[in-house]
Formats: structure tokens, C-alpha cells, sequence
């Protein structure tokens, strides 16, 4: 298990408060969901637990059964919002991995036939583009 301590002031942390602005699409109890900013695909979403912890190895066993629902949520929603022919599912755990913030996350990734992934920490996405991406997660999500 990582010696590293969690950082309440980490940005994860700070959009769960709502500190600081994120697309949300989901949200329950235990989860929140919002539009990674620099999405490796269309549709990239993050699926955030809000207890603390820095990552799957410090993580409350308890919290990840709600977590990995909230997983298979957001993958089929986000398949059927964009269409997609499969989804890639991520998560990291401390900086060999490739992990760069360290509160628990879940990638969502819809995958189009022949369509690579981006590089994991590329490019910021046009607010209105992840603004209209998460309206069309959160219109499949209402059913
Ligand atoms: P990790 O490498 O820790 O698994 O991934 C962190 C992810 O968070 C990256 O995909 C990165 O694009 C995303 N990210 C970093 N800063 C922010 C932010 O301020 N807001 C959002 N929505 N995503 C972020």
C-alpha cells in the first residue's frame, strides 16, 4: 500500500465540493460522474468515488462495490449516447502507473472500430464540446 498520504485539496477532491467547475453526468450517494478535460476519446468520462482515498490501494473495500456499479452505469450509458461499438474501462494507481491525480477515479472511454485512444494526458477539449457530450450521457441516463 502506497505511504503516501490522500490530499484533501487535490482537484478531484475540489470538484466533489464543487470548488471548481466540472460537466457533471451522474450523481448518486457514493459517486459522482463528470467529462474528463482532456479526453483520450469522444466521451471520455470519470467515475469519482466521493469517500477519499488516493487511489484502489487505500480504498475502502466497502465503496467499490457502489463504485463498479456506478462503472457499469456509466459505460452502458455512454456507449448508447455516442453510439459506440465499445467502451474501455482505466484506472491507475501512483505515478508508474500513469495515474496523475491521485483521488480514485474510474476512466469511461467509448471506442469506435479502428479509432485509437489519444495520449492519456493530451489535449484540453472546447468547453461547449464536453458541454454538448455530457448532455447527450445525461439525456441517456434520464431514460
Ligand atoms: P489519471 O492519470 O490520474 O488516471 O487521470 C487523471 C485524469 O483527469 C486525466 O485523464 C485528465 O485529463 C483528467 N483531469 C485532470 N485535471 C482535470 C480537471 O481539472 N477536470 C477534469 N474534469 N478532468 C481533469
Amino acid at each position: 500500500m502506497s505511504s503516501t498520504a490522500y490530499d484533501p485539496n487535490n482537484i478531484f477532491a475540489k470538484i466533489l465540493r464543487g470548488e471548481i467547475p466540472s460537466h457533471r453526468v451522474y450523481e448518486d450517494e457514493s459517486v459522482v460522474a463528470f467529462m474528463d478535460v482532456m479526453p483520450q476519446g469522444t466521451g471520455h468520462t470519470l467515475v469519482v468515488p466521493k469517500a477519499p482515498s488516493r487511489n484502489l490501494l487505500d480504498a475502502e473495500p466497502a465503496a467499490l462495490g457502489q463504485l463498479a456499479i456506478a462503472v457499469q452505469k456509466l459505460a452502458r450509458a455512454v456507449k448508447a449516447a455516442f453510439v459506440a461499438d465499445g467502451v474501455t474501462v482505466l484506472q491507475f494507481n501512483e505515478p508508474a502507473s500513469g495515474q496523475t491525480v491521485y483521488h480514485l477515479h474510474v476512466h469511461v472511454i467509448p471506442r469506435f472500430e479502428g479509432v485509437p485512444l489519444k495520449p492519456h494526458t493530451g489535449d484540453m477539449e472546447k468547453p461547449d464540446v464536453l458541454a454538448a457530450n455530457a448532455d447527450k450521457i445525461r439525456a441517456v441516463l434520464k431514460g
